[in-house]
């Protein structure tokens, strides 16, 4: 299949959508990022990378990264562990919801919504004498950039205005589900959602997942067959916020998206596809991201499905 001839046409056809979204205004750091940008990368198993567009410029990854925490959470404390302080349904409300929380008695309903990414940040710091190292060492393997960092002017922007995730964090700590403190665990999780790296990157770290697990990398087995089975699934049922089912219908592919603008899908056994456009929709997924998602599977009739 020519892939690069596909997405070349999506890039083409993208242009009269890149103006509909609207940026994160909320995270201040994040208005300012152009709302005309766009990259997607494509990588099928074995196979050179391809990418079009602003595919090599780095943006803020921002809930992507609860795909990368998950996968340390797990390989620290196992699931049995884990699914004692976090669920695995996907909740059908906004993803920083307060009500929500309270509702499930401060057991977050997955590991994707805020409060869940929160409780896996807090275990990152109980379990590793540095979280932070832990986190940037493993984006840089997966990806295999060693250039990737946590930008300090998205995680300072985030912390300064991030009053809906104190609230959540202090929910959390009041229900006795974070055994760290509230400020560690908050500082930790704006600098895991201000990491910055680029389609590239993203798409070669997502390989893994489509790999069953092995990374694309270094040809390691970094989860086993029945981990990466149940992180894949969860990213089909939760990863997508409350715009799950829209994503599902019309894309087809399991993914985890960002309010940064990124989506990163792939096709377990075949490929990952990532892409980047900072305008997002009512759900807070990128919307020429999702578009060209659409298109990306209809054009090349391949989804889960
Ligand atoms: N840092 C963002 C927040 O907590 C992440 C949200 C997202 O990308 O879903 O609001």
């Amino acid at each position: 299949m020519d892939y690069q001839t596909i997405i070349e046409k999506i890039y083409r056809d993208i242009q009269p959508f890149l103006s509909q979204g609207s940026v994160a205004d909320y995270i201040p750091a994040l208005d300012r990022v152009p709302l005309q940008k766009f990259g997607m990368a494509v990588q099928e198993l074995d196979h050179r990378l391809l990418s079009v567009g602003d595919a090599e410029e780095y943006f803020s990854i921002q809930s992507i990264s609860k795909a990368f925490t998950l996968i340390l959470a797990l390989q620290l404390i196992g699931e049995r562990n884990l699914l004692k302080r976090v669920g695995l349904e996907p909740s059908g409300n906004p993803f920083n919801s307060l009500v929500q929380l309270e509702h499930d008695n401060g057991i977050p309903s997955n590991p994707f919504v805020n409060a869940g990414a929160l409780v896996l940040a807090d275990i990152l710091l109980s379990h590793s004498t540095d979280a932070y190292g832990l986190i940037l060492d493993f984006v840089r393997k997966i990806s295999g950039n060693d250039q990737i960092r946590s930008d300090p002017a998205v995680s300072v922007s985030e912390r300064e205005t991030g009053f809906r995730n104190a609230a959540l964090a202090n929910f959390l700590k009041s229900c006795a589900n974070l055994d760290n403190e509230v400020d560690a665990v908050l500082d930790l999780y704006v600098f895991q959602c201000a990491l910055s790296m680029r389609c590239v990157d993203v798409c070669q770290s997502f390989l893994t997942l489509a790999n069953h697990g092995q990374s694309s990398v270094s040809g390691r087995q970094i989860l086993s067959l029945s981990q990466a089975k149940r992180i894949n699934a969860l990213m089909l049922t939760c990863g997508t916020y409350d715009g799950v089912g829209d994503f599902a219908y019309r894309v087809g592919l399991p993914g985890k998206s960002g309010v940064g603008g990124g989506i990163a899908a792939f096709i377990p056994g075949r490929l990952s596809v990532t892409v980047w456009s900072p305008g997002l929709n009512k759900n807070g997924n990128s919307l020429a991201g999702t578009q060209a998602l659409e298109w990306f599977t209809t054009q090349t009739g391949m989804s889960i499905f």
